[in-house]
């Protein structure tokens, strides 16, 4: 079986009726863009940049990554990708990724509501500077998409477009060189899959972080066992939003992903090509099962069967699981 799956690597994700689907891999260091590679991945769909932050007491390293560390990090990612796209999202510590010593606070109830990714980044407003610098200056040696992870509120919306425009001017005043970037937000919270409109006003695409939209549409800690019973990705409410979010970025023309572990499940294939997606982003080693799955599938289908799944009360009866 395996043998037979590493035939299909260099086989194009096309569907039966001739659909494309972009199979892309997630990462967390820049080396795991070979695996990415050789799995036959066709860009990264998410670069979890906050790895290179975390851990460093571990490897003795006492200080955070600096701007050119950071920079020679993700052009490294860029490069090993070989002008495929690197979608590279900025730091999301806090909850389950605690960054040593510094957030790594266990004094409130709820670290999954607290500080963490573009909350923190936008308290510490010089840190993430340093990030977005180092992943503009990246840009200049491939095809770089930037994202956003945790995003819920106009506001934050606005002074982080800010900021990233402040790091263009700033690299531009010092002529230092940088690339083009597309600009895209997780949708990983509740509110943002209502305001969708909003989201798309000022992003090029969106990425659908189905780990975080499970824990806070149901209001289950996904890290914990006594719960994990309910942590359900097929629940209706999840499965709205998530089929809310990919319809509105094909009716606007947006590029649409699913980034969380839903896109690596073989069991959601079916279901999330029948709602219109054709991005899936994933770990590598999941890559080849789920081009199997699309090899197989016929969208045509798959469409009405979705719709039936999206309306049922019991959508994991009709998935089969
Ligand atoms: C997600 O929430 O689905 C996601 C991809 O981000 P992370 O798992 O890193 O929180
Ligand atoms: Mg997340």
């Amino acid at each position: 079986e395996r043998e037979r799956l590493w035939r299909l690597r260099h086989k194009p994700a096309v569907t039966l009726d001739g659909e494309a689907v972009e199979l892309l891999a997630n990462i967390e260091m820049p080396e795991d863009s070979t695996a990415a590679v050789k799995a036959g991945a066709v860009g990264v769909g998410l670069f979890r940049s906050e790895f290179l932050f975390m851990g460093r007491e571990a490897r003795s390293l006492t200080r955070l990554p600096d701007e050119d560390e950071q920079y020679e990090a993700y052009r490294r990612a860029v490069e090993g990708m070989r002008g495929m796209p690197v979608t590279i999202r900025t730091i999301d510590i806090g909850a389950d990724k605690p960054l040593d010593g510094k957030a790594s606070k266990q004094e409130y109830l709820n670290p999954a509501l607290g500080l963490r990714a573009i909350r923190w980044s936008l308290s510490e407003p010089a840190m993430f500077l340093v990030q977005l610098r180092a992943i503009l200056r990246a840009a200049a040696h491939g095809p770089v998409h930037l994202l956003i992870p945790m995003l819920a509120h106009a506001r934050e919306i606005r002074q982080t477009l800010a900021l990233i425009e402040h790091a263009r001017e700033e690299l531009r005043a010092q002529g230092v060189p940088q690339g083009e970037v597309k600009l895209g937000a997780m949708i990983e919270i509740p509110a943002a899959a209502m305001m969708l409109r909003v989201f798309l006003k000022h992003f090029d695409f969106l990425s659908i972080g189905t780990n975080d939209l499970i824990q806070y549409t149901l209001a289950i800690d996904r890290a914990d066992e006594a719960v994990s019973h309910l942590y359900d990705p097929c629940h209706p409410a999840v499965l709205r939003l998530v089929a809310d979010t990919i319809a509105e970025c094909r009716r606007q023309g947006k590029g649409v992903s699913v980034c969380g572990e839903m896109a690596g499940d073989v069991q959601f294939t079916r279901l999330l090509l029948g709602l219109g997606l054709r991005s899936f982003s994933m770990h590598p080693s999941q890559i080849l099962a789920v081009k199997q799955e699309v090899l197989r599938a016929d969208t045509g289908k798959l469409a009405p069967w979705a719709q039936q799944v999206l309306d049922s009360d019991e959508p994991s009866e009709l998935l089969g699981h």
